[in-house]
């Protein structure tokens, strides 16, 4: 190999576009990785910056800070808010915003409590239906939001399902025998929190959303940014959302969802936001934070 081809393979890394992954989960919600796990993860999968989005929490930051710092990983603020809309499970994922924003951990705190009063009637309806289950059987760290995962694992461990999808479809999915709304925020009062927070507001997974006049309806509310790339999800199931993105100016963003041993066939970096978003998003929060 001469000497130029040689540079070029050693360099040619800092020749490709950025790739951020912002939608990623940890053991503070629902994922089996810990935080800083997770920041050695993305440094092994060659990203070149990440976020955090556990369910309705930010605690994984106070460990993933530190360690992206020592790593030198670009880290961006996130966190996927749960809200609702007529009955609907509708996911925001917020960022860019201070983490001790005395707001956003009040709005935190809420969920939280939230999710244990759901947790408590999900069991409720499990054991009317014959699967003893206690709120103190779910594995989960101290520091973690209680999350419908949490249960399906329980489920699994007990053997009344094979699988944690399983549980979903026969017991824990929407409509399904177990199933209980929990009654989360509004679309409109999460958005305004994200406001106030001085955050970026992107509609997480779109596709995900099961009712067409829902999805209408919601799209129809001010949001920064649009997650269009998610996942493993096909190309072609990409444009539909590119194109939104560009009639209303929204910021377009994309993210793996890893979860970790929950969702074994989702690698971090499976899906990640384009360099130009990102570099905005750094910018949001420099100018914001300081
Ligand atoms: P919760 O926040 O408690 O409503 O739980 C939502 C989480 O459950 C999602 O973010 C996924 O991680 C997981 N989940 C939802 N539906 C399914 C499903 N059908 N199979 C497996 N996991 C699911
Ligand atoms: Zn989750
Ligand atoms: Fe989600
Ligand atoms: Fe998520």
């Amino acid at each position: 190999m001469g000497a130029l081809e040689c540079a070029a393979g050693v360099y040619s890394h800092l020749m490709k576009p950025l790739r951020a992954d912002l939608h990623t989960h940890t053991t503070c919600s629902d994922g089996s990785t810990s935080p800083a796990a997770l920041i050695d993860l993305a440094l092994q999968r060659g990203l070149g910056g990440l976020s955090i989005t556990d369910h309705d929490t930010v605690a994984a930051y106070a460990e993933a800070g530190p360690a992206a710092k020592r790593a030198g990983l670009p880290l961006i603020p996130g966190c996927e808010l749960s809200a609702e809309h007529k009955g609907e499970s509708i996911h925001i994922l917020a960022y860019a915003f201070p983490l001790d924003h005395p707001e956003l951990l009040e709005f935190c705190e809420l969920h939280r409590e939230r999710r244990v009063r759901r947790a408590e009637k999900i069991l409720d309806k499990l054991r009317k239906l014959g699967h003893k289950l206690q709120l103190g059987d779910l594995e989960r760290s101290d520091s973690a939001v209680v999350g419908r995962p949490h249960i399906a694992e329980a489920l699994r461990r007990l053997g009344a399902v094979g699988s944690v999808k399983e549980a979903f479809q026969l017991y824990l999915g929407e409509g399904r025998p177990a199933y209980v709304h929990g009654q989360p925020f509004s679309v409109e009062e999460t958005l305004a929190l994200i406001r106030k927070i001085g955050g970026i507001s992107v509609i997480a997974h779109p596709h995900l959303i099961r009712h067409q006049r829902i999805l209408r309806e919601v799209l129809e509310q001010p949001f920064d940014g649009i997650e269009c790339y998610y996942a493993i999800m096909p190309p072609e199931r990409e444009r539909r959302w590119l194109e939104m993105a560009e009639q209303k100016g929204w910021l377009v963003t994309g993210g793996s969802d890893y979860h970790g041993e929950v969702k074994p066939h989702i690698q971090v970096g499976s899906s990640w936001t384009p360099e130009e978003s990102f570099l905005k998003l750094q910018q949001h929060y420099a100018k914001h934070s300081s």
